[in-house]
Parts: C-alpha cells; sequence; structure tokens
C-alpha cells in the first residue's frame, strides 16, 4: 500500500504531515513509547552523548514536538542551557508545554510555532541545532539543511537522528514485516488513526539512507560529517560542524 504522497504537490505534504501530527499529537508519547518498545528513548540518549551538551550555550532543537529533546538536553546542563524548541505544529506544542507545566519543568525553554525551512532565528545564533525523527517530515530536505547552517554560529554543531536503512539481512525482513503490517494496525488501536501510522511508515521508507544523507549534509555545506547506525540501521545519527 502506497501512501504516495512524494507524487503530491509540496502544499499538499505539508498538509498531510500537519493532519498527521495534528491527529496524534494527545497520544504521540505513549505511541511513540509502544512502537519502539521504549528504545527511541535509547536513541535520543545516545544522540545526546554523543552531542555532550555543556551548560551555558543556546541550543535549537528543530521539530521539536513535545519536547523530548528539549527537555533532555536541560536535564544534562542541569537546566544552565537555554533551549529553543521550534515545532510547525501548534497541538504538538501545546501537549508538550502542558506536560512540562504538570511536571514543574516549565523554566527554561522557549517553545516557539515556526518551520524548518524558514526559521524564525537569526544568523548565526545557536550552538548547536538537533532534530530528531523531523526531518523526514519536512517538504524540502535540502531547505531544512541551508536553515540549520544559516542559524549556527561558526563552530557550531548540526546533529540528526532519523529513522535510516536496515543493514541487517534478518533484521531488515522483520523490520519490513513489523511496519507494514503491525505499525497500522497498532496505530488504529490505539490512536484509531491507521492512515497516520501508514504515512509514517512510507515516509521512512522514502528518506535518504546513511551515505545519500550524509551527502546531502555535506552539500549544505556543513563539514566534518559523520554518522552513526543505532540498532542495524534502524535509526542513524548524523552529526556535523558548521565551521
Ligand atoms: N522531535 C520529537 C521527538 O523526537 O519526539 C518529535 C518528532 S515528530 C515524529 C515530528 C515533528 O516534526 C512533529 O512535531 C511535526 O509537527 C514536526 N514538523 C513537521 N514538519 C515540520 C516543519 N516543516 N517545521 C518544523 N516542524 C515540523
Amino acid at each position: 500500500t502506497s501512501f504516495g504522497f512524494e507524487e503530491v504537490e509540496p502544499a499538499a505534504k505539508a498538509s498531510m504531515v500537519k493532519s498527521v501530527f495534528d491527529s496524534v499529537a494527545g497520544r504521540y508519547d505513549l505511541m511513540n513509547d509502544v512502537m519502539s518498545g521504549g528504545v527511541h528513548r535509547l536513541w535520543k540518549e545516545a544522540m545526546l552523548d554523543w552531542l555532550m551538551p555543556r551548560p551555558g550555550l543556546h541550543y535549537l532543537d528543530v521539530a521539536g514536538g513535545t519536547g523530548d529533546i528539549a527537555l533532555r538536553l536541560l536535564e544534562r546542563t542541569g537546566g544552565e542551557a537555554r533551549v529553543t524548541l521550534v515545532d510547525i505544529n501548534a497541538s504538538m506544542l501545546a501537549v508538550g508545554r502542558d506536560r512540562a507545566l504538570d511536571e514543574g519543568r516549565v523554566a527554561g525553554i522557549d517553545w516557539i510555532a515556526g518551520d524548518a525551512m524558514r526559521l524564525p532565528l537569526p544568523d548565526a545564533s545557536v550552538d548547536a541545532f538537533t532534530i530528531a525523527f523531523g526531518i523526514r517530515n519536512v517538504t524540502r530536505i535540502d531547505q531544512a539543511l541551508a536553515e540549520a547552517r544559516r542559524v549556527l554560529r561558526p563552530g557550531g554543531r548540526f546533529m540528526c537522528l532519523e529513522f535510516s536503512r536496515v543493514f541487517l539481512p534478518l533484521l531488515d525482513r522483520l523490520y519490513d514485516t513489523y511496519s507494514f503490517a503491525v505499525m497500522p494496525m497498532m496505530g488504529r488501536l490505539i490512536t484509531g488513526d491507521a492512515e497516520s501510522y501508514r504515512y509514517l511508515v512510507e515516509s521512512i521508507r522514502r528518506f535518504p539512507d546513511q551515505e545519500a544523507f550524509a551527502a546531502l549534509i555535506r552539500e549544505a555545506g556543513l563539514e566534518q560529517v559523520r554518522y552513526r547506525n543505532l540498532s542495524g540501521g534502524i535509526a542513524a545519527i548524523h552529526s556535523g560542524w558548521r565551521l
């Protein structure tokens, strides 16, 4: 079953992405845990291990959704970093902000509605740019990467966590079955919405593999690009620098 969104025009993809996240926002965190068996937490920690956040710096988390990365950035810097979270979806931002409020962790994060392809931040204004499971949803990856480079100050770090290409022969079969059969079914059971999870699976399929994505990052003018595979390539972390 093909969702076919790669053939649709950019405006249609953007509105599809909006409706997907509008529809799952309230249960997004629960679904993440259920679908990944909690492993998305380990992947996020792995990205932060590599990034090594330090107090006193300005971090920008794009497509930050309900704040998973932003809250970890604060935690790891003892609340001493400045964290700006940008997401295009008001429902996701609202869920994240409310949860942070409920947990009494309200200080330290600026929640901003904005587009990864036109960030509402000045040139050279952040020390690190992170994006987790977000760039896949952006209509034009090259534009989002160019924006990352623009807002990073020279010496700043780019870091992206995204689904990637499984390279283990048995795991890829299992993963296919899981993605195409199990995920939409679980999506329907938990959120009543199988289509959103079908979109998710398709968008993962169409995203460039490890090497191809590294090449795009280099083309955007970021340097010393490296990546690390997670869980046999189910996800990967890409790192680069604005020099
Ligand atoms: N980073 C969070 C995490 O790892 O849990 C959320 C990831 S969620 C799968 C993808 C997020 O990307 C959604 O919150 C969605 O609203 C956001 N998004 C999609 N297109 C965007 C765009 N063009 N600019 C900014 N955010 C976007």
